[in-house]
Parts: structure tokens; C-alpha cells; sequence
């Protein structure tokens, strides 16, 4: 997972206060036809006639985000002619004295947030309801009015103006690197949220990111119906991600494994039909028989009421505050097309076709077949989460975790040790340490994650889950993949010609780089383990992990088309639709891969909860991660990283023919899948 709150996120972010009558007026009380001619014709006038397409562009967007309280029409043409730029020299002096001010402004507030949210974010003891207060207060929320009121946001409109993604597409193919650059300086103000939505989008989001923070399953609690506990005392998992890991790990337990996978799947089932004892959750006190559903204390079997919903009123939550933010965006009014066409660059339409054409690849039942015969039973609804392809199985986890705790006891142990590791990756002494002093390892409080920097002289934060007995393998393994992304938060900040360029695309790209760190993790720890057949394992294992999480995707982007056409949904509505959806994608994709009908597993994931939209970004992260490490096969490995992802925030598909020279595509990872399957 990573973090980064971007100046023109943080401006876009949102929430589910009640929008005021007077804000919801505002966005019809734009400038009239006439007054936009009379500026566009006086500017002509003023400019030349060489310069209608660029004035007509900046002034039209002017005008969509000027409202009455701006000024009257006679104030908008003055402004718009006087605060236009024509030449062109002087115009570059004006976007490089924005980008300075812009780096600051974002920079600082990306720091305030840090700072807000260390309690949350951090292992740093007990959480008070002042800190849950602080980590919802979004300092910036009022920085988008602020630039409206002193006109800096009408000036950036005006010279830069703001191209959608089609006009990206076509006319980007023209623009050098600096105007490109310039573009990005347009895409900040796009529309007007007014503070109190964005700050209810803020809290809808830090509500459910506390909610799934705490939702711990503690293991050692659980036992089977005959009363036999299968995992260990402190044994404390965190929903979904360290339930799927666990499952995961079992594989290469050959004894009691299966039944305790079995047990795993159990309970995702009871969180997500929400028939969870609400007491077992994050609570070691009681015993709880998943299978029965029974709660005990004291031996003695007690009543307990199930969670109420909670897990789908998070998810109507930030889909009400995403509500509150849909009439002041009329170009992309819902999240689907802010996050999809606006965030990721990419239309939800062409996401789903290529998850569509991908999922109903016949190539995939074959890997099933092959899995099945692996484990020497048929396959189980879990095994969607089957690792035995990994290098990493081949190792017990006793002995990784016994190198992973020596090696780092606590999270500066891991610090210290990161310009040796890009050492091992091919960077110089110089230049890993050049990147390795930027990047600050801290404790988690949940899962892991990184959080970049948003100007230069910053360092990005690496957060990491490390218990007091040092960092377990799990841990260290997640702990490479956010590694990875702090590198790309790196070079793509620090290395970038504009600030404006700075970061990604979007955030596929960066689990790329995570993805292709993790992917490396035995040989940072010394290990090698790759047997000759390890190339095609490897392939068998993308094409199979990449089904998996394209499923979940399609439940994630499902579960919003359908918010969308209910919005009236109660959470009991919300839960059974998503327990409807993620059948559906099982059983139109997976089911025959399977040979078992209508399982709800797809719904666990907790990005669904806690970071709406975001789970197709893993596809494209694996695409992406896929096509570039067949591109890196017999170069130097530091080399192109650091070439690759100092082109900055390009659109996703001429930052991916810059850099590998093809378009994003799941051709190659069938291609190759299908060498492999005819041996
Ligand atoms: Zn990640």
C-alpha cells in the first residue's frame, strides 16, 4: 500500500456533511456567453490572432470555475485581460515562480498531515480520542478557497488551462517535456469543492481506515468444534491482509495446513456476512468456534449479538461523502469517473475490458489444473491465494523468520541497512545513499505502508508492523514492497526536471516498482533458492495472482456501479448486494477454474472499506510490474529504474511506451504463460 497525499489530491479530497444550499448555487452562477466573448475578443485583440486557441481554451476554464462571489462580469473580464500571459517567456517565469510556491504549499501540508496522523499511523501506545479527532482534521481542507479568494487558482487557469484525459491523448503526443510540465500545473484546479465536503470525505475516510486498523482476529482464541486450538497464543491477525498471508504461509505446513486455511476461510466468511461475534473482534477474551458460530467464557457456552453492519456502513459512509462532491465536478460527477478517467488517467470502461478479456483466458484453468495436482487434492476457494509457485515456499517460515528478526530487531536496524540492499540492486555507493538518506523507516500501528514526500528536502516515511521480537518474514516481505515504493517517491521527486512532473501516473505504477522490490526480497536477504524452473513458476504465479486480484477489482468497481443506481441503499441493502457481486464475478470467471459455484471470498478485501476504488490499481501494478521486468531481462537493473521513473507523471500509456516501448497490456504475461504450458 502507499500513501501520498499530492497538492491536488489534498485538494480534491472530500466527506458526508450536508452540503449548504448556498455552496450547491454557486456552480450556476457562471460568467454569460457574452462576457466570455468580450474577454476572448479583447485578449485576441491584445495578443493576436495566433493566439485564439490557447486564450479561448483559458478563458472558457476561467469561466467554469468563476462564480459570482468571485467578482461581478465586468471583474471577470478585467481579470481574465489583464491576468493573461502572452509571451511566452514571461509566461515560463510565471509557471516556474507557481511551481516553487506549489511545491512549498503542498510539501508543508503533506507534513502537517503526517504529523496529525502519527498516532494513528504509528506504534506509539495508546490512542486517545484527541488523536482520532486530530487524524481526521485535514489541515488543507481550506487551501483550495484560500487560492480561489486571492485569484492564484484563477491565474493558473487562465494561462494553464486544464486538458482532459482524451485531449491528453491526443495532443500530448506533441509536447515536450515542459509542456507537459505545464499541463500538470493545469490539472490542479479542475473544479470547486467547497472545504466542508472535502473535509467530509476526509473523515469518512479516516473513520474506516481506524475501523479496519483495529480489526484484529486474535488466533490463539479460535478453536474447532472438538475444542483443539490450531494457532498459537499471541497469535493477532489483522483483517484481510495478514488472514490472506496467513493462508498463504500454511501452505508449507504439511500437517496441519489445510485445517487451518480451512478455519481462515471460515471467518472471512463471517466478516463479510457480518454473523461475526461482535465481541471476538480485536478482543482475546472469549473463545470462539468460527464453524458453530459459539462464544465462550469461562467454558460456558454465552450469547453474543453479530457485528451490525459496521464493515458496509464504512463503505455507504464514504460513498455519501463522494455524493457531497458530485455536483461541484461536473466533468467526472461520481468516483467511478473521478478515479478511473481523473486518478488513474485510464477509463473505468477500458479497465474492465481489459479484466474481461484477461479473466476469461482459457490459459487459467490450466493453471488451476496444475495447482491441484501440486497439492494433490481439487481445489479450494482459498487456494485463489495459492503461493506454492513462489521461491519463498521453499524455505519454513521458522528459518526466515529467525533471519528476518536477527537481521532487524526494530525498524532503524531496517533503516541502517537500506543503502546496502540498493547495493545489492546494482545502485553505486553514492548514488543508494544519495537515495537511502531520504527515506525514513517508522512502526506501524497497522499494516504497512509508504508515505512520500511532498517536496524536496522531506524524506518519504516507510511505515512497517514490527513486534518486540524483531521483524518477522511476513513483515520483512511487505516492508521490501513499500521499500520500493519510497524509491520511486524518490527519484520521481527528487529527480525529475519539474516539480510539476513529479510521482507517476497513477498508482499502478508505483506498485509496480513495490511489486518488483517484493519480487526480490530472498535475494536482499542473501538467499537464492531458484530452481531452473523457477522462470516459469514465476509465470504461473503472476497469471495466477493476477486473476485474483483483478476479481477483487471488478467486485470493488461493481460494488460502486451499483451505489451509484441505489443510492438510497441501507448498510443490510449494501451487504447483501456485495455478497450478490462478488458471486457473480466467482461464478462468471472463477467458477469453472474451481469447479465450485456462488463463494463470496472476492468481498474480503479491506481496501473496499477502508480506500474505495483502489484495488484495480494491483492489476495494473502487476501488468505494469510484468512488462517492465521482462523489459529489465540482461539490463542493468538500477540503470533503467532510475531512467524509467524520472519521467514522472506522463499519462499511463506514453510513460509505458517510454518506457518499455510497448502499451499497458496482459498480452505478454499470456504469451509467455502459454510457453509454459505447452512444456
Ligand atoms: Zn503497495
Amino acid at each position: 500500500m502507499r500513501y501520498l497525499i499530492l497538492f491536488s489530491v489534498l485538494i480534491l479530497a472530500a466527506c458526508n456533511t450536508t452540503v449548504k444550499k448556498e455552496s450547491m448555487n454557486m456552480t450556476n452562477l457562471r460568467p454569460t456567453e457574452n462576457s466570455i466573448k468580450i474577454a476572448i475578443d479583447s485578449l485576441v485583440k491584445k495578443h493576436g490572432a495566433s493566439m485564439v486557441l490557447p486564450i479561448q481554451k483559458g478563458v472558457r476554464h476561467t469561466a467554469s470555475l468563476w462564480t459570482a462571489n468571485d467578482g461581478s462580469e465586468s471583474e471577470f473580464i478585467n481579470f481574465c485581460t489583464s491576468a493573461y500571459i502572452g509571451d511566452a517567456k514571461s509566461k515560463f517565469l510565471l509557471f516556474e515562480k507557481l511551481s516553487t510556491y506549489f511545491e512549498s504549499l503542498g510539501g508543508h501540508f503533506n507534513k502537517i498531515t503526517l504529523d496529525l496522523r502519527q498516532n494513528v499511523d504509528l506504534n506509539n501506545g495508546e490512542l486517545l480520542e484527541i488523536d482520532k479527532i486530530f487524524s481526521g482534521y485535514a489541515a488543507g481542507a481550506h487551501l483550495q478557497d484560500d487560492l480561489y479568494l486571492n485569484k492564484i487558482a484563477f491565474v493558473v487557469a487562465l494561462n494553464f488551462p486544464y486538458y482532459n484525459l482524451e485531449e491528453k491523448e491526443r495532443e500530448g503526443k506533441a509536447w515536450n517535456r515542459a509542456q507537459w510540465a505545464e499541463a500538470r500545473m493545469g490539472d490542479q484546479f479542475i473544479s470547486r469543492v467547497p472545504a466542508e465536503v472535502t473535509q467530509g470525505v476526509a473523515k469518512a475516510e479516516a473513520d474506516a481506515d481506524i475501523y479496519i486498523a483495529e480489526y484484529n482476529i486474535r488466533m490463539g482464541s479460535l478453536r474447532t468444534e472438538e475444542g483443539t486450538q490450531l494457532f498459537p497464543d499471541n497469535m493477532s491477525l489483522l483483517t484481510h491482509w495478514n488472514l490472506r498471508d496467513e493462508i498463504k504461509a500454511d501452505y508449507a505446513d504439511k500437517d496441519k495446513g489445510l485445517v487451518k486455511q480451512k478455519m481462515i476461510y471460515n471467518i472471512m466468511q463471517h466478516i463479510i456476512n457480518q454473523d461475526i461475534p461482535a465481541k471476538v473482534i480485536n478482543n482475546p477474551a472469549y473463545i470462539w468456534k468460527p464453524y458453530s458460530n459459539q462464544v465462550l467464557e469461562n467454558n460456558a457456552t454465552i450469547t453474543c449479538s453479530p457485528e451490525p453492519n459496521s464493515r458496509y456502513r464504512q463503505i455507504l459512509n464514504n460513498f455519501h461523502a463522494q455524493q457531497a462532491v458530485d455536483p461541484f465536478v461536473p466533468e467526472m460527477n461520481t468516483l467511478i469517473k473521478r478515479k478511473f478517467s481523473g486518478e488513474m488517467e485510464i477509463p473505468v470502461e477500458e479497465v474492465e475490458a481489459l479484466f474481461d478479456g484477461y479473466l476469461k483466458s482459457p490459459q487459467l484453468t490450466k493453471v488451476g489444473q496444475i495447482i491441484s495436482k501440486r497439492l494433490g487434492r481439487n481445489l479450494e476457494t482459498f487456494d485463489i491465494w495459492y503461493d506454492g509457485f513462489k521461491a519463498r515456499s521453499e524455505y519454513p517460515q521458522e528459518q526466515l523468520n529467525g533471519l528476518t528478526t536477527q537481521k532487524y530487531p526494530d525498524p532503524k536496524a531496517f533503516e541502517k541497512d537500506m543503502p546496502e540492499m540498493l547495493g545489492k540492486l546494482g545502485w553505486s555507493k553514492e548514488r543508494a545513499a544519495y537515495l537511502a538518506e531520504k527515506i525514513q523507516v517508522d512502526p506501524a500501528r497497522g499494516s504497512g505502508h509508504a508515505w512520500g514526500a511532498g517536496m524536496k528536502g522531506e524524506k518519504s516515511h516507510l511505515r512497517t508492523r514490527i513486534a518486540s521480537s524483531g521483524m518477522d518474514y511476513k513483515g520483512y516481505n511487505i516492508a521490501v514492497h513499500e521499500f520500493g515504493h519510497n524509491v520511486e517517491q524518490t527519484i520521481s521527486l527528487y529527480d525529475a526536471d519539474y516539480f510539476m512532473l513529479n510521482g507517476v501516473p497513477n498508482t499502478a505504477f508505483t506498485e509496480a516498482l513495490a511489486f518488483v522490490f517484493q519480487s526480490r526480497d530472498l535475494n536482499l536477504l542473501g538467499l537464492t533458492g531458484q530452481s531452473k524452473d523457477q522462470k516459469d513458476l514465476n509465470i504461473l504465479d503472476a497469471s495466477w495472482t493476477l486473476m485474483e486480484i483483478m476479481g477483487v477489482g471488478l467486485v470493488d468497481i461493481n460494488t460502486w456501479q451499483w451505489l451509484y443506481s441505489h443510492p438510497e441503499a441501507t448498510p443490510e441493502e449494501l451487504k447483501n448486494a456485495v455478497i450478490q457481486i462478488s458471486k457473480d464475478v466467482w461464478n462468471n470467471y472463477f467458477a469453472a477454474v474451481f469447479g465450485v459455484r456462488d463463494q463470496p471470498i472476492l468481498a474480503i478485501y479491506s481496501h473496499m472499506i477502508s480506500n474505495p476504488l483502489y484495488l484495480a490499481a494491483y492489476s495494473y501494478g502487476q501488468i505494469i510490474e510484468f512488462q517492465i521486468e521482462d523489459y529489465l531481462k540482461g539490463k542493468r537493473f538500477s540503470d533503467e529504474i532510475d531512467r524509467i521513473y524520472k519521467q514522472g507523471r506522463l499519462i499511463p500509456q506514453d510513460w509505458m511506451k517510454h518506457a518499455v516501448g510497448n502499451k499497458i497490456s496482459a498480452d505478454p504475461i499470456i504469451k509467455q504463460l502459454d510457453e509454459v504450458l505447452v512444456k
